[in-house]
């Protein structure tokens, strides 16, 4: 399937430009590779429409072929669907945490709470383990093995005792021994059906967890949607573990389930030993679920090398004094792409890293400061001085921060400026005079 992918992305090679016409031809085959993928069709067709929407009318990358263009935009669409990055587990401010596991059977919730455990004891927790799935005859036995191997305590009341009494009890037992985080392991089915979702509801409402994680297998087909949307609406989950992706699965279930409960992907299991858990990282799962990974590196490659000119183009408007609030922002912008801000500085001659020592943008400084700068006019973005008090007051409001917000922004934006005016004679960049916002 990747080659075929490639098939079109060289197709798409020789054209000079980003038309409607090109992204609908990329977008049939982006559709396919979806499909093949395992991504719900009705998850693929929003995706697909959304994609549409943003794509027609883009902008074609200089160095990027119409074609990379549009895999590009569909790459940055699977990433931010799937969510930033969100690994760590919500702990109680007052322990125990209790982190509570649900899911099919097979699915891998046994073996992931003991992942868990390990991964939790790490961080230098005492977490426990609580065996409350009491119908599959090893169930119990297999928690105690792990718990043995991994020296994390177990608890069990045996099978002939409700499992939500279970995990009442292993409440007072954390308190006990000191445990500070419970983790639950219940029982799973081949199938969801209403005797499983009454029993986690009750201990769900037993236990008032600070998590429940539902693990799905990676390998599951279309019936992710459903599994997901029914776990969701009748017990409510905070987030997703997705195991086996050490198997040739493409992923495409949790595309698929992401986008229908819209519950942030924790973690992924990558193989049946104790230490394969690993925090998820949307952009490896998207590129897998495109299965076009060659692609994709070449596209970075790039973007690097337009960033480095942009970053030259800039310096040069920076030398002029030609310096607007648009370059502004769009300089935060390049650095919010490309790192650390040290990055971008090392390609201005005549300035070190070490002059910027200090300097710290972070994502949402860079979002604020977009807003700002997008609800100004077009007047303001050029001559940021004729916005007086009542400007300032509208930008604010149009742009959901405070004027305090604003007045920072044209401060650091005149310091900026002035730093430039600097940059001009390479004297004073030497003598280290050079401050930047
Ligand atoms: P449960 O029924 O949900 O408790 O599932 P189990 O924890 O018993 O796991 C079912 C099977 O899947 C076991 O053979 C596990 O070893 C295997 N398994 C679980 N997670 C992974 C994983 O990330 N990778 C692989 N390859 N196997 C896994
Ligand atoms: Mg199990």
């Amino acid at each position: 399937l990747a080659s075929k992918l490639q098939e079109t992305f060289k197709k798409l090679r020789s054209k000079g430009k980003l038309t409607e016409k090109d992204v609908k031809e990329a977008m049939k085959d982006v559709k396919i590779a979806l499909l093949e993928a395992d991504v719900n069709y009705k998850v693929v067709k929003d995706f697909i429409n959304k994609v549409n929407e943003k794509a027609v009318g883009q902008e074609v990358l200089e160095s990027l072929t119409p074609g990379q263009q549009v895999i590009k935009i569909v790459h940055n669409e699977l990433v931010e669907l799937m969510g930033k990055t969100n690994t760590h587990i919500n702990f109680a401010s007052k322990p125990p945490t209790v982190i509570m596991f649900v899911g099919l059977q097979g699915s891998g919730k046994t073996t992931t709470c003991g992942k868990l455990a390990a991964n939790i004891k790490k961080q230098g927790k005492r977490p426990l383990l609580v065996a409350a799935d009491v119908y599959r005859p090893a169930a119990i036995k297999q928690l105690q093995v792990l718990g043995q191997n991994l020296d994390v305590p177990v608890f069990t009341m045996g099978n002939n005792i409700n499992p939500v009494d279970i995990c009442k009890n292993s409440i007072n037992e954390a308190g006990r021994i000191g445990s500070d985080v419970i983790i639950i392991d219940t029982a799973g089915r081949l199938h969801i059906d209403d005797e499983m979702m009454n029993e986690l509801k009750e201990i769900k409402e037993a236990v008032k967890p600070h998590e429940v994680l539902l693990v799905v297998d990676a390998m599951t087909g279309q019936d992710a949607v459903n599994v997901a949307q029914n776990f969701n609406e009748q017990i409510g989950i905070d987030g997703l573990i997705l195991t086996k992706l050490d198997g040739d699965t493409r992923g495409g279930a949790a595309l698929s389930i992401r986008a229908v409960t819209g519950k942030p992907i924790k973690f992924v299991g990558t193989g049946e030993k104790m230490d394969a858990l690993e925090p998820f990282h949307p952009d490896r799962l998207a590129s897998r679920i495109l299965g076009m990974g060659d692609v994709l590196s070449l596209i970075e490659k790039a973007q690097e090398n337009y960033d480095i000119k942009k970053a030259e183009e800039l310096q040069e408007k920076l030398l002029k004094q030609q310096f607007t609030l648009e370059d502004f922002l769009d300089q935060l912008q390049q650095i919010k792409r490309m790192g650390p801000l040290s990055q971008l500085v090392e390609m201005i001659p005549g300035l070190s890293p070490k002059q910027l020592a200090g300097v710290n943008i972070n994502d949402r400084d860079v979002s604020k400061i977009e807003a700002i700068i997008n609800s100004m006019t077009k007047a303001e973005r050029k001559d940021p001085s004729i916005i007086n008090g009542s400007r300032r007051k509208r930008i604010a409001m149009g742009s959901g921060t405070s004027i305090q917000d604003v007045n920072r922004l044209l401060k650091e934006f005149s310091e900026t400026k002035k730093m430039m005016k600097m940059f001009g004679s390479a004297d004073s960049i030497k003598k280290g005079k050079l401050k930047l916002p």
